[in-house]
């Protein structure tokens, strides 16, 4: 394929914040494709060169993109930097800057291969030179690019394509370009996809072996799979309910998420929630893994918490996020903060898929293979039957350190669901404040100048949650408290990167904040309740016509969320369902009105 064609396809797809037209054109774009084009466009268009999880960047700063932009031009540097901060992006600023040049037309139009062959030069460029061999293969690119193809391939060397396709849109193409289209081929596609957390994996399975073929698409170590998520209840005699009167609980430790796939031969790696490799950060895990799991290989789950060495104590979960992302010494970090990884689940076994199998059966297998160590142990878990045990057992969880309890189906097609939200797993937080009992995890869209002590940095920040069903980021708070002068130094740092001129295309809001952000940044938040407003979207109409979900007296409880996607923030729905559980804790107290809503 053409990257002309390509770069035509995201032209149309910038103009329109439609998912329905997205997907047509999407569908158009791949409908001709077979591989390897075809997982190259998708990751392409996703601004990737591989599936997220391989962490492939790069490496291209502004500095050197700008570079290249002016070797290409004939430009000075200077020049370009003026003409960007006037337009607002390198893209746009290379395109006009090439606009009725002569092309280097002796190698023939750039095709979506050539571009992907030279774009993995520059990202595996590295050591000494590396620099040099990124621009000299940028400048080549630029050389043969048409001023269209040059907008895009900059802005996806800088990281800023904004085409706004995500997986969800991506997913609803191929059901639409390779299968029926029908809800069923949708389902399937992302069951395929929640399995290998591999989009061109996916796609070219669908393409050269049909709809059938997609469960050909197993676990395999070292791929990591999308987690399995819980829904949440205002109780516990909910909780019991749904789950048909008995449970597993287990505690809910508050740490980190991690996927430990133990091969046969070879090292251990860890993925974070959001598929990020982590082994790096946890050498003890590493290390340890391999010596208590029994007969690999095995894909285990559970969560990372700090543990104090001499007492064995759980510690507040703000130790392991400050060894998160640090280069310093880990030896260190070792030692002052151990962590241990509590064991919750097992997806492969001895080379054997166990995912499916029910979560009574999969418990037993963990439990058979592991044998615990100082750093991986098994979560502690209790069969409860009714409210008192569950209420004594939660006591102990929080007793012990636990934020609360994880309440697990025993039932018949208790497998492990991959990337799906629902009541298998059930979420309790023990209720200590008034109003809202669990927090949120917004995504910054927008930010406001401070004033006052603030003057000259952000002083607020504008949340969303994403809605799922129409891919798009709605905005639910603006939150100012909870950030010490620390946390607002260092504000602008973070949200560099999110920067835009322009509102992004796929959020949704009736403020106007100073500063808009591609939604990228999640962090959490807790509040007082929620409430319903006309200038915020999450989920408007849904309660009231032209009046969207909001948080009162929202505070940033100095958690950020790195190891979350925005996508993979809280939702429209979940929160949806939290004001109606908070309309129905309240309802008791309002006996006479007649209408629980507030
Ligand atoms: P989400 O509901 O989207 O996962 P979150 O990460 O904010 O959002 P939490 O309220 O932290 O959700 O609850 C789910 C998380 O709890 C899991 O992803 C996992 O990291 C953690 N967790 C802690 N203990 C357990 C356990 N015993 N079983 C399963 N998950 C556990």
């Amino acid at each position: 394929m053409r990257f002309l064609e390509l770069a035509q396809a995201y032209e149309r797809l910038e103009a329109t914040t439609k998912r329905l037209e997205m997907r047509a054109i999407l569908v158009e774009l791949i409908r001709p494709l077979r591989p390897p084009d075809l997982p190259r466009v998708l990751y392409l268009s996703q601004g990737l060169l591989r599936p997220e999880y391989e962490g492939v960047e790069l490496g291209v700063a502004d500095s050197l993109a700008r570079r290249a932009v002016a070797l290409a031009s004939g430009i000075e540097e200077a020049e370009v930097g003026k003409r960007t901060k006037a337009s607002g992006d390198l893209g746009t600023t290379v395109s006009e800057l090439l606009a009725g040049r002569r092309r280097l037309e002796s190698e023939g139009p750039l095709e979506v291969a050539d571009v992907y062959r030279e774009l993995e030069r520059v990202a595996t460029a590295a050591g000494e030179g590396s620099q040099e061999t990124k621009v000299k293969t940028l400048v080549e690119l630029l050389g043969r690019a048409s001023p269209l193809e040059a907008k895009f391939l900059v802005r996806f060397v800088l990281g800023t394509l904004r085409v706004g396709v995500r997986e969800m849109t991506i997913l609803d193409a191929l059901a639409v370009a390779f299968a029926d289209g029908s809800k069923d081929a949708r389902t399937r596609i992302e069951a395929a996809f929640n399995l290998s957390s591999d989009l061109g994996l996916v796609a070219g399975a669908l393409v050269e072996r049909g709809i059938d073929g997609l469960a050909g698409i197993g676990l395999e170590v070292g791929r990591p799979v999308r987690p399995m998520l819980a829904e949440r209840e205002p109780t516990l005699a909910d909780v019991l309910e749904r789950m048909g009167g008995s449970a597993a609980l287990e505690f809910k430790y508050d740490g980190l998420r991690v996927q430990a796939h133990v091969p046969k031969h070879g090292a251990v790696r860890l993925f974070s929630r959001r598929l990020e490799e982590i082994s790096a950060q946890f050498p003890e895990l590493v290390a340890e893994l391999p010596k208590v799991v029994k007969r690999p290989p095995a894909i285990v789950e559970g969560e990372c918490v700090p543990i104090d060495p001499e007492t064995d104590e759980i510690r507040p979960f703000q130790a392991v996020s400050k060894r998160r992302g640090r280069k310093y010494d880990l030896d260190r970090a070792q030692e002052e903060i151990p962590v241990c990884l509590f064991l919750f689940d097992i997806l492969l076994a001895e080379g054997e898929e166990t995912y499916r199998r029910d979560f009574p059966e999969r418990r037993k297998i963990l439990a058979d293979l592991l044998q615990p160590g100082d750093h991986v142990r098994l979560a502690d878990q209790r069969i409860v039957h009714d409210v008192d045990g569950a209420t004594a057992y939660l006591d102990e969880a929080i007793s012990e350190g636990a934020e609360g309890v994880m309440a697990k189906s025993l039932k018949p097609g208790s497998s492990y669901r991959a990337g799906a939200r629902g009541y298998w797993w059930i979420k309790y937080k023990r209720d200590y404040t008034v109003g809202l009992s669990d927090s949120i995890d917004g995504v910054v869209v927008g930010a406001f100048s401070g004033r006052g002590r603030r003057a000259g940095k952000y002083g607020a920040l504008l949340l969303a949650v994403y809605n799922p069903k129409k891919d798009r980021f709605e905005s639910f708070t603006k939150v100012g408290s909870g950030f010490d002068d620390a946390a607002l130094a260092e504000l602008p740092k973070r949200l560099a990167k999110y920067e835009s001129e322009t509102k992004p295309p796929e959020v949704d809001t009736g403020l106007e904040p100073d500063r808009w952000m591609r939604p990228g940044l999640v962090l959490e938040v807790r509040g007082a309740e929620l409430t319903l407003s006309p200038i915020h979207r999450a989920e408007t109409g849904a309660v009231h016509a032209g009046a969207g979900l909001a948080l009162r007296f929202p505070r940033f409880t100095g958690r950020y969320r790195d190891d979350k996607a925005p996508t993979e923030s809280t939702t429209s729905q979940e929160l949806l369902k939290m004001y109606r559980s908070q309309v129905r804790q309240a309802a008791p107290s309002e006996p006479d009105s007649g209408d629980s809503r507030p």
